[in-house]
């Protein structure tokens, strides 16, 4: 295998990758927190997760892939206080939290589908996971880190030696969040729930009983409990948005750690922001975020330009979102696609051999460079400017997009394995779309909706997915 660098938040250094079991990744990804639509700065993180994800499968590793929805337990100030935000969520709307939750767990599986994103081996629920998180919380109150207060459970942090370890904050000048209200009863400013009450006389949609009171979990413990019990033995990468590194994940090594005894996750990856202009966050709370379908789909724009943008830029420097970046990255995907195309209709046959070693020298040193998806797509570029052989291009530029993800061949790559007979019929139905051989493509696409298969006609050519 070649040797993989990736930048580790824990050691601010790149460091060489190397997984606990040989040849094996455990990879957990904090998932959406579902009372809205994903915004496109969630989405950039998604994004950089999935480029992680391909380059680990590119290089031969088998992924066990875990995110979670978080579907309780998330408060609108950070630091425990404030609204849960699924019962905000559900307020909104008039609905139930779980009509809520699916309703946006749902439009996320979407939004990650139209953007290329492989969907994870594991989704895990909150939800289903009460009972785990309960029990993690009963080891650490067992060892002590545990004290109760009116409103909830929470954990001792002055206990550690090392809680910022991550975060690498001068704990002796954190002061209070001006937008949040102080909780007055917690022995420390940084100390977390891990479970909260229901406020008394009031009745959520959500609680369970639990050994100290009916309540919810607190939003880290969730993290824990799930990773800990999908990837215990491989506690390999564990990522987010960099947000998440002063507290979420901060509070997840915090507990994992305490409880087990053990280290939690070898390497912690953070993707930076997709601002808007002038360089503030998007951010649901803000209410100036967008969604892909505000900004794309329902203005006909190809979902996979935002993709494109997204690796023009390295994920861990900020990005700011405008719309003639957008317009820029539209030309630029369109360009690429045309000439994949044009490779395509000349119909040669695609073969595997045919893949140019000295290219793909070149992208494997980028992309294994700590992600590094500008210097990829410019190998790419280079290489169909290059005088190489045609199927050599086109096996080698089709062999770069498992990576990019970007639908160089046509084929929907987050669909399961596409067959190699599909991916001939697609080429195919692309050539006989050219020559405007109409009868032609229609008996190609039927044959393609025989064997499993939508085709969907885009102005950017076809788009071929699982049905
Ligand atoms: P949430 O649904 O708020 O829990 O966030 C989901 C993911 O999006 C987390 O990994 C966050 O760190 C990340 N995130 C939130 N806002 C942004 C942003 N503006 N740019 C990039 N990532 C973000
Ligand atoms: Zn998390």
């Amino acid at each position: 295998m070649e040797k993989l660098f990736l930048y580790n938040t824990l050691t601010r250094t790149k460091e060489l990758f190397k997984p606990v079991k040989k040849g094996r990744v455990g990879l957990y990804t904090c998932g959406p927190t579902v009372y809205n639509f994903a915004h496109l700065g969630n989405l950039r993180t998604y994004i950089f997760e999935d480029m992680l994800k391909r380059v680990l499968l590119y290089n031969g590793y088998k992924v066990k892939h875990v995110m979670n929805i978080t579907d309780v337990g998330h408060l609108t100030g950070d630091r425990d206080m404030g609204e849960d935000k699924l019962e905000k969520g559900a307020k909104r709307e008039g609905k139930t939290a779980r009509e809520i939750a699916e309703f946006y767990t749902e439009a996320f599986r979407q939004d990650i589908k139209k953007l290329n994103i492989f969907a994870p081996d594991v989704w895990c629920k909150a939800t289903d996971y009460i009972k785990e998180q309960i029990e993690l919380i009963k080891i650490l109150e067992k060892k002590g880190y545990v004290y109760k207060i009116p409103d909830g459970l929470y954990f001792d942090t002055a206990q550690l030696k090392a809680y910022n370890k991550l975060s690498h904050l001068d704990l002796a000048t954190l002061k209070e969040g001006a937008r949040v209200e102080k909780n007055e009863a917690k022995r420390h400013l940084t100390d977390f729930a891990l479970w909260k009450f229901s406020p008394k006389g009031v009745k959520r949609q959500q609680e369970w009983p639990s050994p100290w009171g009916v309540g919810f979990p607190g939003w880290h413990i969730e993290c824990s409990a799930m990773s800990l019990k999908q990837l215990g033995d491989q506690l390999d990468i564990h990522c987010g948005g960099i947000d998440h590194i002063n507290v979420h994940h901060t509070n997840e090594i915090a507990q994992s750690e305490a409880a087990t005894g053990q280290k939690f996750f070898n390497y912690w990856l953070h993707g930076a922001f997709l601002n808007i202009a002038g360089g503030k966050k998007m951010a649901k709370s803000e209410e100036n975020f967008l969604t892909l379908e505000n900004a794309f789909t329902n203005k006909g724009i190809d979902p996979l330009v935002f993709r494109f943008a997204c690796l023009q830029t390295h994920y861990r420097k900020p990005m700011e979102y405008g719309v003639a970046a957008m317009e820029n990255a539209k030309s630029g995907l369109e360009h690429l696609h045309r000439q994949a195309r044009q490779l395509q209709i000349k119909n040669y046959k695609l073969r595997t051999k045919d893949i140019n070693k000295n290219y793909q020298e070149k992208f494997v040193a980028a992309i294994n460079d700590d992600l590094n998806m500008p210097q990829a797509l410019a190998v790419a570029q280079e290489l169909l400017k290059s005088d190489l052989d045609i199927s050599e291009k086109l096996a080698t530029v089709l062999d770069f997009d498992k990576v990019l993800g970007l639908g160089l061949s046509g084929i929907d790559s987050a669909a399961d394995e596409v067959s190699t007979e599909v991916v001939g019929l697609a080429r195919d139905r692309e050539a006989a779309r050219q020559n405007k051989n109409w009868p032609e493509a229609d008996r190609l696409r039927a044959e393609m909706e025989k064997l499993g298969y939508i085709v969907e006609d885009t102005k950017d050519g076809q788009r071929v997915s699982k049905k």
